[in-house]
C-alpha cells in the first residue's frame, strides 16, 4: 500500500544492506589492499597523488573523469596526456578557443563534453577567482556539466572528502555484493545505491576506495564473465554465495530476501536464473532502440596548388549533435527516399548552400557508411564530386574551407566523417 505523504521510505531488507560494521571494515580493508597491489598506473592517478596544489589536482581529476564518461581507459590515456600538456591548468584551458578544444577532442566522441569542460573552466576563472569549489555539493552546484558522480569523484580523489560515487561499474559491483535484482536504472534503486556507496566509503582513504570499487568493476567484476575466483571481496558477496550454495530449501523467488514484494529483489516475473550465476545482477529495464537516421553526404574534391587533392568541409551549427564540428556537406534524408531522389535532394542542397548550379549529373554514389551514436543508428549515403578549376565560396554562407587530407584528419571532424573519407 502507498505510504502517507511525508513518511520516510522504510529501510531495505537486511540482505541488501551492509549492516554489520565489522563486515564493512573487513570489506574496506580487503578492497584497499587489493587496490594497492593491483591498481593500474594511469596518468591522472599519478597527478592526483603527486600534485601539491589542490586546484590543479582537482582540475586533473576533473578532466580525466569527463573524458572517461562513455570512453574506455585505453583510448582516454593518449587524449588525456595531450590535453594536460596543452592546458595544464584551468587558466590555460579557459584561454583556449573552442576550435582548439574540438580539434583535440576529435575522435573521443560525445563532443559536448569538451565544450562544457571549457565553459566550466572559464566560469571558475571569471566567477570563482580560479579556485575550484571544495566539496562535492558545491562542485555539482557551481560547475556546469558536473553531475553527482563527477562531483563525488573529484571531491573524494582530490580533497579526500568521504563521499561515495555511483557509476556503471559501482552499480554492477554493489548489485552483486547485495543481490539487488530490481531495475538498476530506476531512480529508487539508484538512490539506494548512493546511500550504500556513501555508507561504505572508507573514511581515511575515500578517493582510493572509490577508485578501487570502480577498478574492481572494470577489471574483475566485469559484466559478462566476472573473475570471482580472483575477487578480493568474494567472501562478502551475496551473489557469489547464492551461486555456490543455492538456497537451502526451494522457496519461491519472490521471497529471495525473506520479504515478499521486496523492492530490491528481482521481480517475481523474472526470478533468479541459475544458469546465469552472479550475472543475474544487475538487471536493467530493456533499452530503448536507437533511432534510425540516414544522411546524404558529399566528398567534394579539387586539386590544390601542388596537385594534391583538397576537400571541402563545412561547420555544423553550434548546438545539437556534433556541435561546431566540421563535416563534408551533408543533408539529413527522409526515410524511404529512392536513390535518384536522394541524389537530387543532395544536389539541390549543394546548390543552395554553395551556389553551384547543375551539380546533380556529376555526383557519383560511393557507398554507405554506418556509424552508431549512443542513441542514433546513422547511415551516411556517400557521394563523390570531383571539381575542375577554382571554386570560390560565398563567405556569407555557413563557414566552410578547403583542406588537404592531412589537414582534414587534424581538424575537428567526427570519427564518422573520417570513416567517410577513408571509404571514398
Ligand atoms: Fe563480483 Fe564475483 Fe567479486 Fe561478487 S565475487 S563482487 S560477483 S567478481
Amino acid at each position: 500500500a502507498a505510504l502517507p505523504v511525508g513518511t520516510p521510505a522504510p529501510p531495505p531488507p537486511a540482505p541488501h544492506l551492509f549492516s554489520d560494521p565489522a563486515e564493512v571494515e573487513a570489506l574496506r580493508g580487503d578492497l584497499l589492499a587489493w587496490y594497492d597491489r593491483c591498481k593500474r598506473d594511469l596518468p591522472w592517478r599519478t597527478l592526483a597523488a603527486t600534485e601539491p596544489d589542490a586546484d590543479r589536482r582537482a582540475y586533473a581529476v576533473w578532466v580525466s573523469e569527463i573524458m572517461l564518461q562513455q570512453t574506455q581507459v585505453a583510448t582516454v590515456i593518449d587524449y588525456y596526456n595531450r590535453w594536460m600538456q596543452k592546458w595544464p591548468t584551468l587558466q590555460a584551458l579557459a584561454e583556449a578557443s573552442l576550435e582548439e578544444v574540438n580539434e583535440l577532442w576529435a575522435g573521443l566522441g560525445y563532443y559536448s563534453r569538451g565544450k562544457r569542460l571549457q565553459e566550466a573552466a572559464r566560469k571558475v576563472v571569471s566567477e570563482l577567482a580560479g579556485r575550484m569549489p571544495r566539496t562535492a555539493e558545491d562542485l555539482q552546484k557551481l560547475l556546469p556539466g558536473v553531475g553527482r558522480y563527477t562531483a563525488g569523484a573529484i571531491a573524494s580523489i582530490s580533497y579526500g572528502q568521504a563521499t561515495g560515487v555511483v557509476d556503471g561499474n559501482v552499480i554492477r559491483v554493489l548489485c552483486r555484493l547485495r543481490c539487488i535484482g530490481a531495475d538498476s536504472s530506476s531512480p529508487a534503486v539508484i538512490d539506494r545505491l548512493w546511500d550504500m556507496a556513501n555508507a561504505l566509503v572508507d573514511r581515511s582513504r575515500p578517493g582510493d576506495f572509490n577508485q578501487a570499487l570502480m577498478e574492481l568493476g572494470a577489471t574483475v567484476c566485469v559484466p559478462k564473465a566476472p573473475l570471482c575466483g580472483e575477487c578480493p571481496v568474494k567472501q562478502h558477496c551475496r551473489a557469489q554465495r547464492r551461486k555456490l550454495f543455492g538456497k537451502p530449501t526451494p522457496v519461491p523467488d519472490v521471497e529471495d530476501c525473506g520479504v515478499g514484494g521486496c523492492p530490491l529483489c528481482p521481480p517475481a516475473t523474472e526470478p533468479w536464473d541459475s544458469s546465469l550465476g552472479v550475472t543475474n545482477f544487475p538487471r536493467k529495464a530493456a533499452k530503448k532502440q536507437p533511432r534510425v537516421a540516414r544522411t546524404a553526404t558529399c566528398v567534394l574534391e579539387r586539386r590544390g596548388c601542388h596537385g594534391a587533392p583538397e576537400y571541402l568541409i563545412v561547420q555544423r551549427p553550434s548546438s545539437g549533435l556534433l556541435a561546431g564540428l566540421w563535416e563534408f556537406p551533408s543533408l539529413p534524408l527522409v526515410q524511404g527516399l529512392q536513390e535518384e531522389k536522394q541524389r537530387e535532394a543532395l544536389a539541390d542542397h549543394l546548390q543552395a548552400c554553395m551556389g553551384w548550379p547543375g551539380v546533380a549529373g556529376g555526383l557519383r554514389f560511393i557507398g554507405e557508411v554506418v556509424h552508431i551514436f549512443s542513441h542514433i543508428h546513422q547511415t551516411y549515403v556517400v557521394y563523390f564530386l570531383p571539381l575542375d578549376g577554382d571554386v570560390t565560396l560565398d563567405p556569407a554562407l555557413s563557414p566552410s574551407r578547403w583542406v588537404t587530407e592531412e589537414e582534414f584528419y587534424a581538424s575537428a571532424v567526427s570519427t564518422a566523417m573520417k570513416k567517410v573519407l577513408r571509404g571514398r
